[in-house]
């Protein structure tokens, strides 16, 4: 038996395809965060099939459009955690698309390079 999750059931899209769906991270960082995911339950990003990470990448495209016109952010981060050991929580991939915006926080220097707390590099 297939291994199911709550990311394997899809609602309040924002948008989808054939193998994979947008929606709000239901536990938003900001205005506008979105989760892109594959339909297929499958636990890493590396895992995912061609078809499925173009899926992901032509929804990020069509979440980012929706996100601009309701939101009008600054910037975006994209990020994916693959493994505990990235901080993965939910076994089922996702892309977060993290809208950003000027003084949501007080140095943004380094952007997704500061993961890894203390660890920023002054040369990014
Ligand atoms: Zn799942």
């Amino acid at each position: 038996m297939t291994a199911q999750c709550e990311l394997c059931f899809p609602n309040e899209l924002i948008a989808e395809d054939d193998n994979a769906y947008a929606r709000h991270d239901s536990n938003g960082l900001a205005p506008g965060h979105i989760i892109v995911v594959p339909k297929r339950h499958v636990a890493s990003y590396f895992e995912m099939t061609d078809a499925e990470k173009l899926s992901v990448i032509v929804l990020l495209d069509q979440s980012k459009e929706i996100v601009d016109r309701k939101f009008s952010p600054e910037g975006y981060n994209i990020g994916v955690n693959i493994g505990k050991a990235a901080g993965q929580s939910r076994m089922h991939v996702h892309v977060h698309l993290i809208p950003r915006y000027s003084g949501d926080v007080a140095d943004p220097s380094g952007g997704i390079r500061c993961v890894l707390h203390g660890k920023r590099s002054k040369t990014p």
